[in-house]
């Protein structure tokens, strides 16, 4: 299939388009970003100098991705989602290091959430709307917050399982790797 960039967005010559992908009205697509395959951004999205974005993949509306992210394949990231790339943000900083933040196969990314930076979000983790994430999230973890805690865990659809990993709407179990509950000592 065809790639398709809107007349209004601006992508670098330097940057690569995959096929089947769509890029809508106002986008921006700096040098050296790299996007896959059959993946739809929307409306004013900002993808930075470098940035990988795998197959698949939907960003939505003014969504911003800096230099120093790397999304892997099917990773849905919602409206106004910012991700960071800088420590120690200063108008002047001449020794400024990009810290690199991953984002794993299938995970999905809430409406204004905040991600920082030098963090791994899991496969298939979900990061709740407005969820500013301050550290890692495990795989299939479901996050929410500020700052963003594990709340729940989650299907490869989206929806949360149950105590034993059951997926009451796929009818499966999913094999996530919970970490074991501390034990309160008494007195
Ligand atoms: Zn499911």
């Amino acid at each position: 299939m065809a790639t398709r960039i809107h007349p209004t967005a601006e992508v670098s010559p330097e940057a690569t388009v995959g096929d089947g992908t769509n890029i809508w009205h106002w986008v921006q697509v700096r040098e050296g970003a790299r996007i896959g395959r059959d993946c739809r951004i929307g409306k004013d999205v900002y993808i930075d100098k470098d940035v990988t974005v795998g197959d698949g993949c939907k960003i939505q509306n003014f969504a911003t991705i800096y230099e120093g992210v790397t999304l892997g394949n099917r990773v849905f990231v919602g409206p106004h989602a910012v991700f960071t790339n800088d420590m120690y943000p200063r108008a002047f900083s001449p020794d400024w290091e990009i810290v690199p933040t991953k984002v794993e196969d299938g995970a999905s990314i809430g409406a204004n959430a905040t991600i920082l930076c030098g963090i791994t979000i899991g496969r298939s983790a979900m990061i709740a709307a407005g969820a500013v994430v301050t550290k890692d999230v495990p795989p299939h973890a479901l996050v929410a917050g500020v700052p963003a805690k594990v709340v729940g865990w989650v299907c490869e659809c989206g929806r949360q399982l149950d105590a034993k990993n059951w997926c009451a709407h796929c009818q499966k179990t999913v094999s996530v790797s919970r970490p074991k509950a501390r034990r309160r000592r008494r007195g």
